[in-house]
């Protein structure tokens, strides 16, 4: 399931419709999270889908007999059974570019990711949970965490299907499968550390020599899938590195809002300019194109229905076609409006900025990282595949995207 039904938190209209929303029980979505489908009277509302909601409670029925994301994912594969993706495509078209001619093996390429997604959703036991992320930053086009008490939820707004106590035990069991490493290293940087390259996660680990045990990061896409498979490099990093990198990152930062916040507040606005004017440009053009639609479709059905009215056509084509043209409609009129907000959300910037140095403001010369601190300042890091230069040094890129304010030097 997108975000997109949080359209975004700046517009007040359109929050305060949603919110009304919410509470009629309704949720807005693009599509429905697997095992559930629109429900056939009321298209914001889920029903349980008798032809996938069995994966659902396979998936559960595995994890609450002991079985972690990573091994489910592997029954799942082997037993050849279908992802959302394809069969939301088999469905309705949906992703056709990734499914058309791919071979057989991608109708049930499931990843860990998903799998560990679909045992800590909510919307399997009834509730919908919103405001999980929000996107107020375009230089982070894809969304922003919000921590988890910012997060709304409803009970009971559509039929579960996984129980309460089974949904609770695979909690418990996610919770206790997350062991410490060995050198007892906390994961400060659990769920930040990105691949440059393939998107995938870094993941951690310990390597021991003698006595001495190094951390490291590396692509958990080479890492599960290799070069050939994966398509993708190590990206190898030191623990010790990064954690160096970062540190001294945010150091610098938190002692120019301490020295000169006014300084500091141009400088991200000017970092901005650029990326706000890209995303701006894509955004009016969508926009544009999404308005001149809806005017046809508008017209379309006007016409429709004078054809119907006049017994052009019949009342059966009538019912059909007008069904098809208000589902476009509403659609679109959706697309609309979290576009219109997007762009209302570019001029916001100085704000995002301000609201970024007042989160930096809270800290005041750190020697070490936290996870709240990590959590709390930054969005994701990017770790690039390193190089060597012309003297034979090892060169490697991280890229530190900020909550807000996104990537800024
Ligand atoms: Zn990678």
């Amino acid at each position: 399931m997108t975000n997109e039904w949080l359209a975004k938190d700046t517009s007040r209209k359109v929050k305060i419709a949603l919110h009304a929303k919410f509470a009629a029980d309704e949720r807005t979505f693009t599509t429905a999270p697997l095992g559930y489908m629109r429900h056939p009277e009321n298209r914001n509302k889920l029903a349980i889908d008798p032809d996938t909601s069995w994966i659902i409670e396979k998936i559960f029925d595995l994890a609450v007999h002991g079985a972690g994301a990573g091994k489910i994912t592997k029954i799942l594969i082997q037993e050849k059974i279908p992802t959302s993706g394809y069969i939301n495509y088999k469905k309705c078209g949906q992703f056709a570019k990734i499914y058309e001619n791919a071979p057989a093996e991608k109708a049930y390429a499931w990843n860990i990711r998903a799998v560990s997604d679909i045992l800590k959703d909510e919307t399997y036991i009834g509730n919908s949970v919103h405001g999980k992320q929000t996107n107020v930053s375009y230089k982070n086009k894809k969304s922003i965490r919000r921590p988890e008490s910012e997060w709304f939820r409803v009970e009971n707004t559509h039929e579960p299907i996984i129980s309460k106590d089974v949904f609770n035990q695979v909690q418990k069991q996610i919770a206790n499968r997350r062991r410490p490493m060995k050198s007892g290293r906390t994961q400060i940087f659990a769920g930040l550390v990105k691949c440059a390259d393939c998107g995938w996660s870094m993941s951690y680990a310990e390597r021991k020599y003698k006595t001495c045990s190094t951390g490291f990061f590396n692509c958990s896409r080479f890492r599960k899938l290799g070069k050939v498979g994966g398509r993708c490099s190590a990206h190898y990093i030191r623990y010790d590195t990064l954690y160096a990198y970062v540190l001294a990152r945010l150091q610098d930062w938190i002692y120019q809002a301490h020295t000169d916040e006014k300084q500091l507040l141009s400088k991200l606005l000017k970092s901005s300019d650029k990326e706000a004017a890209k995303a701006h440009k894509k955004q009016s053009a969508e926009l544009a194109k999404a308005e001149k639609r809806k005017a046809e479709v508008d017209r379309l059905f006007v016409k429709l229905y004078e054809n119907w009215t006049s017994e052009r056509i019949t009342e059966y084509n009538f019912k059909m076609l007008s069904q098809k043209y208000q589902t476009e409609q509403q659609d679109l009129v959706e697309k609309i409006n979290r576009l219109k907000t997007e762009l209302s959300v570019e001029k916001q910037t100085t704000a995002d900025a301000e609201k970024w140095i007042a989160l930096i403001k809270q800290y005041a010369n750190p020697t070490e990282l936290t996870a709240e601190m990590l959590n709390t300042l930054i969005e994701k890091i990017v770790v690039h595949e390193a190089t060597k230069d012309a003297d034979g040094m090892r060169e490697q890129e991280i890229e530190i995207y900020y909550r807000f304010v996104g990537k800024i030097d």
